[in-house]
């Protein structure tokens, strides 16, 4: 049957259902997956299984990058629009399973409307073609510019300001990373490499996660960066990147990851991910990050003068110990944010304590003096405000730092070092690779410590006061008046 008959049927059909679709819509809105922090981060409908995102940098950070975005995933609900988060970019074609679709932006959501509708179950490839402005304010995350070039700082709500996706980190999935930039400059992503094609001046990389990551934990360094390759534990290969001229005077510091690796490995079991290192950015931030096998640095945490290098390891550490707590097991909710925090907060405590004799228990008392102001300025560590609008970041408060490492003080007090430790191992191997709850912790506790702990945990997590300390009643929290004429010590920089 020649093409025209049932062909052109098939295709009057389907433009017919285009705009029988788009005809039925209700307008384009925001969508969210009910999170009470971020109520329109993330979209309903579809799990994500790969990003394959390429970028083409045209050597200024102020420039916005050519992009194609491809999203593969699976519905999980009929779908006759699809919702994604993006912002900070233009939008030039969506495609969906190949097919040119009709898109709207409502917010910071891109709206596509499906070519006809898709049944629950059913595989989804969209495939977004746009571009991606590092030119904005960089209060609320996402590239960060650099000396010599970009890098990411996505948590907690920003990934969808540099690439379309489901920006939430209950949907984690694979990462391939494909970057354009000039031959001089060198660029390094999350993960390991998987090839360089060099073409007219330019060169492509392209690396390729082999964990499921969240989309706020993405990263691309790219700059006139060395990379500096060492082995960890059991053969891990690492590798760091700094800037060029700074190698020889960083070398002291990131030769120290190996032993760090191997200290946290024995706290809490093997590793995670395929590969380990720090990305030394020559940027002021205000943060360290702990984005998936690459955390970024501030350049002037290693070669300012004002930290004591005991500081400056336990910060390392920090970073080093979220690969487990926040992104090998990530937060199903950002109000799960504590369990990230107090647990990185924890191991950057222990870590001082054991190689730097700064008492864990002092830190800990003079957390529970702070622990009342801190609730009453950000809400209980479980069930924090809401961030200010326009600054998001302001999410990460004291009360999730110490705060939080104050819960697994008092939980360690109340069931043992013994049960204490099997817990933090059976947790990061449970939930490895997982999104998990509060409400996981809470459970695996209890029946590790083979006692009913809500009550215990009700207190700690929930509660505007802070319970006694389990071992420590003379313990004493101020009242948040009392605090308020007290300033608290200049902090260094803030390990997010
Ligand atoms: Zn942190």
């Amino acid at each position: 049957m020649p093409l025209t008959s049932r062909r052109l049927r098939a295709a009057l059909l389907a433009t017919a259902s285009v705009t029988l679709v788009a005809a039925t819509l209700p307008a384009p809105e925001p969508l969210g997956i009910g999170d009470r922090l971020f109520p329109h981060l993330g979209n309903p409908g579809y799990d994500v299984l790969s990003y394959d995102v390429s970028l083409t940098y045209k050597g200024s950070n102020t420039k916005p990058l050519d992009a194609v975005t491809t999203i593969d995933a699976r519905t999980t609900a009929p779908l006759e629009r699809i919702n994604l988060d993006f912002a900070r970019g233009a939008v030039r074609s969506v495609e969906v399973n190949g097919l040119n679709s009709e898109f709207a932006t409502a917010g910071e959501d891109l709206i596509v409307d499906a070519p006809s509708r898709i049944p629950a179950g059913a595989p989804l490839r969209i495939t977004v073609r746009h571009t991606s402005d590092p030119s904005g304010d960089q209060a609320n995350g996402g590239w960060v510019r650099t000396a010599d070039g970009l890098a990411m700082a996505n948590q907690a709500d920003a990934a969808h300001r540099v690439f379309p996706g489901n920006d939430h980190p209950a949907d984690k999935a694979y990462f391939t990373f494909r970057v354009t930039a000039p031959k001089e400059l060198t660029v390094v992503a999350g993960g390991l490499p998987a090839g360089k094609r060099e073409h007219a001046g330019a060169a492509t990389w392209t690396y390729r996660t082999a964990h499921p990551m969240a989309t706020e934990l993405a990263q691309v360094s790219i700059g006139r960066s060395a990379v500096l390759h060492r082995t960890g534990p059991h053969g891990l290969p690492l590798r760091d990147v700094a800037p060029t001229a700074d190698r020889e005077k960083l070398e002291p510091w990131l030769s120290k990851t190996p032993s760090q690796l191997a200290w946290m490995e024995e706290q809490v079991g093997p590793y995670p991910f395929e590969t380990y290192g720090l990305l030394v950015a020559d940027t002021e931030t205000g943060f360290e990050l702990e984005t998936q096998t690459l955390s970024l640095f501030e350049r002037s945490l290693f070669t300012g003068t004002g930290y004591p290098e005991w500081y400056v390891d336990s910060v390392m550490v920090h970073e080093l110990a979220h690969q487990w707590f926040g992104n090998s097991v990530s937060p199903s909710s950002w109000s799960d944010l504590w369990l990230n925090e107090g647990h990185a907060t924890w191991y950057e405590a222990r870590y001082a304590e054991e190689h730097a004799q700064k008492p864990l228990e002092l830190r800990m008392r003079a957390a529970y003096a702070r622990s009342d102001t801190w609730r009453a300025a950000g809400g209980p560590p479980a069930h924090p405000d809401v961030p200010t609008p326009d600054h998001k970041i302001s999410l990460f408060r004291p009360v999730v730092y110490d705060g939080s490492a104050l819960i697994l003080y008092a939980l360690r007090e109340e069931i043992g070092e013994a049960a204490f430790d099997r817990l933090e191992r059976t947790w990061v191997r449970v939930h490895r690779n997982g999104s998990a709850t509060t409400r996981h912790f809470t459970d695996l506790a209890s029946r590790i410590a083979g006692r009913d702990l809500t009550a215990f945990f009700d207190g700690w997590l929930y509660a505007e006061k802070t319970p006694p300390m389990p071992g420590h009643p003379d313990w004493r929290s101020e009242t948040p008046r009392d605090a308020a004429g007290g300033q608290s010590p200049a902090r260094a920089p803030k390990p997010e």
